[in-house]
């Protein structure tokens, strides 16, 4: 049984107070829940107060990118150890925002990919597929390359230490929401993908998230479904309340 996991994508939200105050809220409403996996994503800006909110606590804590080298002139990058170093343990990678917006690529996420598992942070690489990708009939072709390309390389020691969240672009902060049918179909191809690229062993131990308008009212039929094992949340995330529903919808 693959332990679910639940994290908040806070994207560019909250100032350092508004984040320790929001972190005490979730704290408060999840605190006898032990069998989900808990992570908060705030900005980097937020990370230091947040870590200290979260101490002790079944609250942990993630970034939202990290940068392929370990130091030196990358002006406006955050190195893993930094992060580590904040008590980050958990690291979005690839979001499609980040690929949208900031040009990153399969490759940028393959580097960012390996920084990552260097330093022992955690991995939660995002892929999918845009509406137009979906109607053209191309969603298989383009899940596929992204999980091969992003993965290059690595062993299927590195992947099983990996989460995956799945979210289609078109139902990232646009209220519509892939049906269960319709991820689990998704899910179930990144998990052949990476028997394909590890092994079975592996592909079955991989958590993979659902993400893209997941809220308490939708929460529990998506993760009932059997390759969903969580999910990614954006604008929910940034109210305990809602937050704290979907975290129970997985339990
Ligand atoms: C996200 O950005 O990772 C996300 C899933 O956003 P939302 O839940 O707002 O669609």
């Amino acid at each position: 049984m693959r332990t679910k996991i639940v994290a908040g994508n806070w994207k560019m939200n909250k100032t350092p107070s508004e984040a320790a105050a929001l972190v005490e809220g979730i704290k408060a409403l999840v605190k006898d829940v032990t069998t989900v996996e808990i992570v908060v994503c705030p900005p980097f800006t937020d990370l230091k107060d947040a870590a200290a909110a979260c101490a002790g606590s079944n609250v942990a804590l993630g970034a939202q990118n990290v940068a392929w080298a370990e130091s030196g002139a990358f002006t406006g990058e955050i190195s893993a150890a930094m992060l580590k170093d904040l008590g980050v343990t958990y690291v979005i990678i690839g979001h499609s925002e980040r690929r949208q917006y900031f040009g990153e690529t399969d490759a940028t996420v393959n580097s960012r990919l390996k920084a990552a598992l260097a330093a022992g942070l955690t991995p939660i690489v995002c892929v999918g597929e845009k509406l137009e990708e979906r109607e053209a009939g191309q969603m298989e072709t383009v899940i596929v390359k992204q999980v091969k390309d992003g993965f290059a390389d690595l062993s299927a020691e590195e992947i099983e230490k990996t989460v995956i969240a799945y979210e289609p672009v078109w139902a990232i902060g646009t209220g519509k929401t892939a049906t269960p049918v319709q991820a689990q179909e998704v899910h179930a191809l990144i998990r052949r993908t990476l028997a394909e690229i590890a092994n079975g062993e592996v592909a079955g131990k991989v958590r993979i998230q659902y993400g893209g308008s997941m809220k308490p009212a939708n929460a529990k039929e998506l993760m009932d479904q059997p390759d969903i094992d969580g999910g990614l949340i954006g604008g929910a995330a940034l109210k305990a309340d809602s937050f704290a529903d979907i975290i129970k919808a997985a339990l």
